[in-house]
Protein backbone atom coordinates (compact mmCIF):
# COMPACT_ATOMS: atom_id res chain seq x y z
CA UNK A 1 0.00 0.00 0.00
CA UNK A 2 2.60 2.87 0.70
CA UNK A 3 4.50 1.52 -2.11
CA UNK A 4 1.70 2.33 -4.52
CA UNK A 5 1.38 5.59 -2.57
CA UNK A 6 4.75 6.26 -3.29
CA UNK A 7 4.31 5.44 -7.06
CA UNK A 8 1.12 7.42 -7.47
CA UNK A 9 2.90 10.57 -5.36
CA UNK A 10 5.98 9.98 -8.68
CA UNK A 11 3.24 10.08 -11.23
CA UNK A 12 1.51 12.95 -10.02
CA UNK A 13 4.81 15.05 -9.61
CA UNK A 14 5.68 14.22 -13.37
CA UNK A 15 2.31 15.26 -14.32
CA UNK A 16 3.00 18.84 -12.70
CA UNK A 17 6.39 19.20 -13.19
CA UNK A 18 7.16 17.80 -16.50
CA UNK A 19 11.25 17.71 -16.68
CA UNK A 20 12.01 18.87 -20.00
CA UNK A 21 9.41 21.84 -19.81
CA UNK A 22 10.94 22.70 -15.97
CA UNK A 23 14.57 22.29 -16.86
CA UNK A 24 14.20 24.58 -20.39
CA UNK A 25 15.54 28.07 -20.38
CA UNK A 26 13.16 30.55 -21.63
CA UNK A 27 14.95 32.57 -24.67
CA UNK A 28 13.42 34.68 -26.98
CA UNK A 29 15.27 36.33 -29.87
CA UNK A 30 14.46 39.45 -31.76
CA UNK A 31 14.58 37.92 -34.82
CA UNK A 32 14.87 34.82 -37.00
CA UNK A 33 18.44 34.85 -37.55
CA UNK A 34 19.30 35.33 -33.98
CA UNK A 35 16.62 32.40 -33.02
CA UNK A 36 18.69 30.18 -35.00
CA UNK A 37 21.99 31.33 -33.38
CA UNK A 38 20.38 30.69 -30.54
CA UNK A 39 19.10 27.22 -31.15
CA UNK A 40 22.60 25.52 -32.24
CA UNK A 41 24.04 26.99 -29.27
CA UNK A 42 21.21 25.89 -26.77
CA UNK A 43 19.69 22.56 -28.16
CA UNK A 44 17.27 20.77 -26.02
CA UNK A 45 18.08 22.91 -23.02
CA UNK A 46 16.51 26.20 -24.61
CA UNK A 47 13.30 26.78 -25.48
CA UNK A 48 13.42 29.53 -28.58
CA UNK A 49 10.81 31.98 -29.52
CA UNK A 50 11.51 34.63 -32.05
CA UNK A 51 9.52 37.73 -32.28
CA UNK A 52 9.89 38.74 -36.15
CA UNK A 53 9.67 35.62 -37.88
CA UNK A 54 10.63 33.86 -41.15
CA UNK A 55 10.62 36.87 -43.85
CA UNK A 56 9.87 39.28 -41.68
CA UNK A 57 11.04 42.77 -41.91
CA UNK A 58 12.98 43.41 -38.25
CA UNK A 59 13.64 47.42 -39.11
CA UNK A 60 9.81 48.13 -39.31
CA UNK A 61 8.28 45.82 -37.07
CA UNK A 62 5.39 46.41 -34.75
CA UNK A 63 5.51 44.53 -31.75
CA UNK A 64 1.97 42.45 -30.48
CA UNK A 65 0.24 41.65 -27.48
CA UNK A 66 2.34 38.18 -27.72
CA UNK A 67 5.47 39.44 -28.00
CA UNK A 68 4.92 41.34 -25.20
CA UNK A 69 3.76 37.99 -23.08
CA UNK A 70 7.13 36.10 -24.56
CA UNK A 71 8.98 38.93 -22.78
CA UNK A 72 7.24 38.87 -19.85
CA UNK A 73 8.50 35.07 -19.59
CA UNK A 74 11.81 34.77 -21.24
CA UNK A 75 14.90 34.91 -18.86
CA UNK A 76 16.67 36.16 -22.04
CA UNK A 77 16.28 38.32 -24.66
CA UNK A 78 18.65 38.56 -27.30
CA UNK A 79 19.15 41.58 -29.40
CA UNK A 80 21.37 42.32 -31.86
CA UNK A 81 21.65 45.83 -30.96
CA UNK A 82 23.37 48.81 -33.23
CA UNK A 83 20.21 50.64 -33.69
CA UNK A 84 18.42 47.74 -35.55
CA UNK A 85 15.44 47.18 -32.85
CA UNK A 86 14.59 50.68 -32.29
CA UNK A 87 11.39 48.80 -31.11
CA UNK A 88 12.12 47.03 -28.40
CA UNK A 89 13.07 49.60 -25.65
CA UNK A 90 9.46 50.61 -25.32
CA UNK A 91 8.53 46.57 -25.36
CA UNK A 92 10.02 45.57 -23.01
CA UNK A 93 9.26 48.22 -20.75
CA UNK A 94 5.94 47.90 -21.07
CA UNK A 95 6.26 43.97 -21.04
CA UNK A 96 7.50 44.03 -17.36
CA UNK A 97 9.27 40.54 -16.37
CA UNK A 98 12.76 39.94 -15.68
CA UNK A 99 14.45 39.19 -18.71
CA UNK A 100 18.53 40.21 -19.21
CA UNK A 101 18.96 41.96 -22.50
CA UNK A 102 21.73 40.05 -24.03
CA UNK A 103 22.88 42.59 -27.19
CA UNK A 104 25.05 39.84 -29.50
CA UNK A 105 26.92 42.65 -31.43
CA UNK A 106 28.78 43.70 -27.79
CA UNK A 107 32.77 43.20 -29.31
CA UNK A 108 31.89 44.04 -32.91
CA UNK A 109 33.14 47.70 -33.78
CA UNK A 110 30.17 48.69 -36.28
CA UNK A 111 30.63 50.33 -39.74
CA UNK A 112 28.79 53.60 -39.87
CA UNK A 113 26.73 55.55 -42.30
CA UNK A 114 27.34 58.76 -41.67
CA UNK A 115 25.52 59.14 -37.88
CA UNK A 116 23.95 55.79 -38.21
CA UNK A 117 25.62 52.55 -37.46
CA UNK A 118 25.11 49.69 -39.80
CA UNK A 119 23.60 46.74 -38.13
CA UNK A 120 23.88 44.48 -40.02
CA UNK A 121 26.47 42.75 -39.02
CA UNK A 122 25.74 38.99 -39.23
CA UNK A 123 26.37 39.47 -42.94
CA UNK A 124 30.37 39.08 -41.93
CA UNK A 125 30.74 35.16 -40.69
CA UNK A 126 33.61 36.34 -38.73
CA UNK A 127 30.91 38.59 -36.80
CA UNK A 128 28.33 35.96 -37.11
CA UNK A 129 31.22 33.87 -35.07
CA UNK A 130 31.12 36.80 -32.17
CA UNK A 131 27.08 36.90 -31.71
CA UNK A 132 27.15 32.79 -30.99
CA UNK A 133 30.25 33.51 -28.10
CA UNK A 134 28.36 35.96 -27.09
CA UNK A 135 25.20 33.75 -27.22
CA UNK A 136 27.29 31.01 -25.61
CA UNK A 137 28.62 33.22 -22.87
CA UNK A 138 24.81 34.36 -21.64
CA UNK A 139 23.28 31.33 -21.81
CA UNK A 140 26.11 29.99 -19.61
CA UNK A 141 25.84 32.38 -17.04
CA UNK A 142 21.90 31.62 -17.18
CA UNK A 143 22.30 28.01 -16.55
CA UNK A 144 25.31 27.10 -15.26
CA UNK A 145 24.12 23.69 -14.88
CA UNK A 146 24.02 23.17 -18.63
CA UNK A 147 26.88 25.10 -19.48
CA UNK A 148 29.18 22.17 -20.54
CA UNK A 149 26.38 21.24 -23.42
CA UNK A 150 26.25 24.66 -24.08
CA UNK A 151 30.12 24.85 -25.12
CA UNK A 152 30.10 21.54 -26.84
CA UNK A 153 26.82 22.86 -28.81
CA UNK A 154 29.05 26.23 -29.38
CA UNK A 155 32.08 24.52 -30.52
CA UNK A 156 30.28 22.30 -32.54
CA UNK A 157 28.74 25.46 -34.22
CA UNK A 158 31.83 27.46 -34.73
CA UNK A 159 33.44 24.77 -36.47
CA UNK A 160 30.66 24.72 -38.94
CA UNK A 161 31.21 28.80 -39.11
CA UNK A 162 34.52 28.71 -40.07
CA UNK A 163 34.09 26.08 -42.87
CA UNK A 164 31.53 28.70 -43.98
CA UNK A 165 33.92 31.32 -43.64
CA UNK A 166 36.10 29.92 -46.06
CA UNK A 167 33.19 28.85 -48.01
CA UNK A 168 32.44 32.15 -48.82
CA UNK A 169 35.81 33.16 -50.07
CA UNK A 170 36.59 30.27 -52.35
CA UNK A 171 33.14 31.02 -54.16
CA UNK A 172 34.26 34.94 -54.63
CA UNK A 173 37.68 33.83 -55.56
CA UNK A 174 35.89 32.12 -58.76
CA UNK A 175 34.74 35.82 -59.28
CA UNK A 176 36.96 37.75 -61.96
CA UNK A 177 37.59 41.05 -59.71
CA UNK A 178 36.07 43.46 -62.24
CA UNK A 179 32.74 41.54 -61.91
CA UNK A 180 32.38 41.85 -58.18
CA UNK A 181 30.07 44.42 -57.97
CA UNK A 182 26.26 44.27 -57.44
CA UNK A 183 23.20 46.28 -56.67
CA UNK A 184 20.73 45.38 -53.75
CA UNK A 185 18.08 46.77 -52.68
CA UNK A 186 19.04 48.21 -49.23
CA UNK A 187 22.18 48.40 -47.55
CA UNK A 188 22.33 45.55 -45.80
CA UNK A 189 25.75 44.30 -47.12
CA UNK A 190 28.53 45.95 -46.05
CA UNK A 191 30.23 43.55 -43.64
CA UNK A 192 29.85 41.08 -46.51
CA UNK A 193 31.34 44.02 -48.48
CA UNK A 194 34.37 44.63 -46.31
CA UNK A 195 34.81 40.95 -45.37
CA UNK A 196 34.65 39.05 -48.69
CA UNK A 197 35.66 42.16 -51.28
CA UNK A 198 31.99 42.56 -53.17
CA UNK A 199 30.88 46.18 -53.81
CA UNK A 200 27.18 46.16 -53.00
CA UNK A 201 25.19 49.14 -53.79
CA UNK A 202 21.94 50.11 -52.97
CA UNK A 203 19.53 52.51 -53.46
CA UNK A 204 17.56 52.81 -50.11
CA UNK A 205 19.93 52.98 -46.81
CA UNK A 206 20.75 50.82 -43.66
CA UNK A 207 17.25 50.83 -42.76
CA UNK A 208 14.38 49.95 -45.07
CA UNK A 209 12.51 52.36 -43.10
CA UNK A 210 12.97 55.26 -45.72
CA UNK A 211 12.59 55.16 -49.51
CA UNK A 212 14.49 55.64 -52.37
CA UNK A 213 13.87 59.20 -53.75
CA UNK A 214 13.36 59.38 -57.63
CA UNK A 215 16.96 60.99 -57.61
CA UNK A 216 18.77 58.38 -55.58
CA UNK A 217 17.23 55.76 -58.43
CA UNK A 218 18.66 58.09 -60.97
CA UNK A 219 22.07 58.12 -59.78
CA UNK A 220 21.79 54.19 -59.38
CA UNK A 221 20.84 54.04 -63.05
CA UNK A 222 23.59 56.08 -63.92
CA UNK A 223 26.40 53.94 -61.78
CA UNK A 224 25.03 50.98 -63.17
CA UNK A 225 25.76 51.64 -66.98
CA UNK A 226 28.86 53.57 -66.41
CA UNK A 227 30.46 50.76 -64.39
CA UNK A 228 28.79 47.91 -66.18
CA UNK A 229 27.43 46.31 -63.08
CA UNK A 230 26.22 43.09 -64.01
CA UNK A 231 23.58 41.75 -62.32
CA UNK A 232 20.42 43.51 -59.58
CA UNK A 233 19.31 41.34 -56.38
CA UNK A 234 15.86 41.27 -55.14
CA UNK A 235 15.70 40.69 -51.25
CA UNK A 236 12.69 38.62 -49.41
CA UNK A 237 12.14 41.82 -46.95
CA UNK A 238 11.80 44.54 -49.47
CA UNK A 239 9.61 45.64 -52.63
CA UNK A 240 10.86 44.07 -55.60
CA UNK A 241 9.48 46.78 -58.09
CA UNK A 242 12.29 49.11 -57.46
CA UNK A 243 14.77 46.45 -58.61
CA UNK A 244 13.26 45.48 -61.54
CA UNK A 245 12.90 49.15 -62.85
CA UNK A 246 16.48 49.16 -62.50
CA UNK A 247 17.07 45.95 -64.38
CA UNK A 248 14.66 47.16 -67.41
CA UNK A 249 16.34 50.68 -67.99
CA UNK A 250 19.96 49.18 -67.29
CA UNK A 251 19.73 45.73 -69.44
CA UNK A 252 21.36 44.47 -66.35
CA UNK A 253 19.85 41.03 -64.86
CA UNK A 254 18.14 40.13 -62.12
CA UNK A 255 20.27 37.27 -60.09
CA UNK A 256 17.40 35.92 -58.30
CA UNK A 257 17.03 36.76 -54.17
CA UNK A 258 19.29 37.50 -51.52
CA UNK A 259 18.50 36.96 -48.17
CA UNK A 260 20.02 39.72 -45.84
CA UNK A 261 17.67 40.52 -42.78
CA UNK A 262 15.77 37.41 -42.62
CA UNK A 263 15.41 33.87 -42.43
CA UNK A 264 12.92 32.43 -44.87
CA UNK A 265 10.36 29.08 -43.57
CA UNK A 266 11.73 25.35 -44.16
CA UNK A 267 10.46 25.39 -46.89
CA UNK A 268 12.32 28.86 -48.41
CA UNK A 269 15.81 28.91 -49.58
CA UNK A 270 17.00 30.30 -46.70
CA UNK A 271 15.64 28.67 -43.71
CA UNK A 272 18.72 28.98 -41.34
CA UNK A 273 21.70 30.76 -41.63
CA UNK A 274 24.16 28.99 -42.83
CA UNK A 275 21.42 27.95 -45.77
CA UNK A 276 21.49 31.71 -45.98
CA UNK A 277 24.89 32.59 -46.53
CA UNK A 278 24.97 29.38 -48.87
CA UNK A 279 22.20 30.61 -50.95
CA UNK A 280 23.67 33.98 -51.36
CA UNK A 281 26.91 33.21 -52.71
CA UNK A 282 25.57 30.74 -55.06
CA UNK A 283 23.42 33.09 -56.16
CA UNK A 284 26.14 35.75 -56.57
CA UNK A 285 28.37 33.52 -58.21
CA UNK A 286 26.28 32.38 -61.10
CA UNK A 287 25.37 35.90 -61.41
CA UNK A 288 28.64 37.06 -61.59
CA UNK A 289 31.30 34.55 -62.47
CA UNK A 290 32.02 34.00 -66.23
ZN1 LIG B 1 18.27 45.61 -43.19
Amino acid sequence: MQRLFGLICLVLIAIAFPARAEDRLNVVASFSILGDFVRNVGGDRVGVTTMVGPDGDVHIYSPTPADAKKIADAKLVIVNGFGLEGWLPRLVQSAGGKASIVTVTAGIAPLTLGSDADPHAWQSVANAKTYVGNIRDALVAADPAAAPGFRANADAYLAKLDALDREVRAAVAQIPESRRKVISTHRAFGYFAAAYGVEFIAPVGVSTESEASARDIAGIITQVRAAKIPAVFLENVSDPRLIRRISAETGAKVGGTLYSDSLTGEKGEAPTYIEMVRHNIKALTSALAN
